[in-house]
């Protein structure tokens, strides 16, 4: 989707938008951290892909990592391989 071709269909009508749900969704941590999303469609077989950004979303201060807060956090749980 990333690259504008549709890997479901192969179509090359791909749109991309920074805001897809209009601040209705986004991935949380327990520590109140948003981190937003970015969401692809493809209009020819209308797959939706959503993709979260690396950085939380801030008013003030230093944004949050994404790669550091969600393993801190107790509401996301890695799957483990058995
Ligand atoms: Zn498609």
């Amino acid at each position: 989707m990333k690259t504008g071709k549709c890997p479901h269909c192969g179509s090359d009508e791909v749109y991309l938008s920074d805001d897809p749900l209009q601040g209705l969704f986004a991935i949380k941590t327990d520590m109140g951290d948003l981190f937003s999303v970015r969401g692809y469609l493809c209009l020819s077989c209308r797959a939706v892909q959503f993709e979260v950004l690396t950085e939380s979303a801030v008013l003030f201060g230093k944004p949050k990592q994404l790669q550091t807060e969600v393993p801190l956090s107790t509401n996301w749980q890695k799957i483990n391989k058995a």
